[in-house]
């Protein structure tokens, strides 16, 4: 079992986070903490300019070595990605990323950064849900008055 090289992969990542820091201007955010260990993590996101594709990826916080890694390598996995493919992003895709069986307990610290996606995405500005406008007088009318 290779179980050696994957925890060189997540002390790697945990000691080396990649798309650590902040995006100039986000366009999506998330947070989420795990106050079970303590991982508190912040992602940024910046999109393309049809706002559909994930362009930059960053995050900040701190916490364990899991949940820093998982972040570390969430990170490199949305950039590119258009919002419609990281949204199917699971809990068994995470796991496959660390790449090691996860206790209940470490489960939570790995899917800190996959909450946090969740935060991000859920403000995506979605043209296709139009929020019902709250009852607006409708502008000045047109006459010259
Ligand atoms: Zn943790």
């Amino acid at each position: 079992m290779a179980w050696d090289m994957y925890q060189e992969k997540i002390l790697d990542h945990y000691k080396h986070p990649r798309n650590f820091g902040h995006v100039e201007s986000p366009d999506l955010t998330g947070a989420e903490s795990n106050p079970l260990c303590g991982d508190h993590i912040t992602l940024e996101l910046k999109l393309d300019a049809k706002q559909t594709t994930i362009e930059q990826a960053r995050f900040s916080g701190d916490g364990c070595a899991i949940s820093m890694a998982s972040a570390s390598m969430l990170t490199q996995k949305l950039q590119g990605r258009p919002l419609s493919e990281v949204s199917q992003i699971r809990r068994k895709d995470v796991e496959k990323m660390l790449g090691i069986p996860l206790s209940p307990v470490r489960v939570k610290c790995a899917l800190t950064s996959l909450k946090a996606l969740a935060q991000a995405l859920s403000t995506t500005p979605t043209p296709l849900t139009v929020s019902e406008a709250p009852e607006e007088a409708p502008g000045a009318g047109g006459g010259a008055a």
